[in-house]
């Protein structure tokens, strides 16, 4: 079984080999202990992505303070506060009361927090986020000017669940058109520079197809 270093190396070097894209890699680290983690600290991965509250703030406590901490799971809104002082990205946005809540949250930390909103882009029922059409309401709405302590970053998007490499590609494709053309609202609150695609079966299509942030884990630390 090869260790967590070797699996981040792998990792890592797979992602510079896409001539072009600047694919980072975010260690999705639930469930797994804090001396995992630190293993991966110590073979220099420094970007976490956690999908509970309550598990991410534990470990923030306990872990070096130069950890960059990312939010990728489904979020309730009255959990926001605990994260709010130290989040470095939330993937995970599906609805405009989330994004008022963290930017209320924001505020009384004198932050501005970095937001993804979620697209659903699967052809399965059960995952989360919003529709293109949700999503531009979002953008557009006229209320998201007075939200002076956030600012939508990009997309983030999950494929099928599937071994079907071209429906997974044509998925990741249609988010990084619709990425794209999001470019054009713009504003304070809007700037689309990050495009969370991609896990540990499909991340190689995801940066093929434009993907700047991977959320991979069990191809570090081994199945959950
Ligand atoms: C668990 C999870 C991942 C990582 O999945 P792996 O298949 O273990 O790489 C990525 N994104 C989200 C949103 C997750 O919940």
């Amino acid at each position: 079984m090869s260790s967590i270093a070797d699996n981040i190396a792998r990792i890592e070097k797979g992602l510079k080999q896409e001539n072009g894209y600047q694919a980072r890699l975010i260690a999705v680290t639930k469930t797994k202990p804090e001396s995992l983690l630190l293993e991966a600290y110590e073979a220099g991965c420094k970007r976490f992505g956690e999908n509970k509250v309550q598990e991410m703030v534990g470990k923030y406590e306990a872990l070096p303070k130069d950890i960059e901490w990312h939010m990728i799971g489904h979020l309730q809104s009255n959990k926001v506060k605990y994260m709010a002082p130290f989040v470095s990205l939330i993937h995970s946005i599906d609805s405009f009361k989330l994004l008022k809540e963290v930017n209320k949250e924001a505020a009384k930390n004198n932050r501005v927090i970095d937001c993804l909103l979620q697209i659903f882009i699967a052809s399965e029922e059960t995952k989360f986020g919003l529709s293109p059409e949700e999503a531009e309401e979002i953008l557009t709405a006229p209320e998201l000017t007075s939200l002076q302590n956030i600012r939508i970053a990009g997309l983030m998007g999950m494929a099928s669940n599937t071994e079907n490499e071209e429906v997974i590609r044509a998925e990741f494709r249609g988010l990084k058109t619709l990425f794209e053309s999001f470019k054009k609202f713009s504003s304070d609150q809007v700037q689309m520079r990050e495009l969370s695609m991609g896990m540990s079966g499909d991340y190689l299509i995801a940066v093929e197809e434009g993907s700047t942030l991977v959320r991979v884990g069990s191809a570090i630390f081994g199945s959950r």
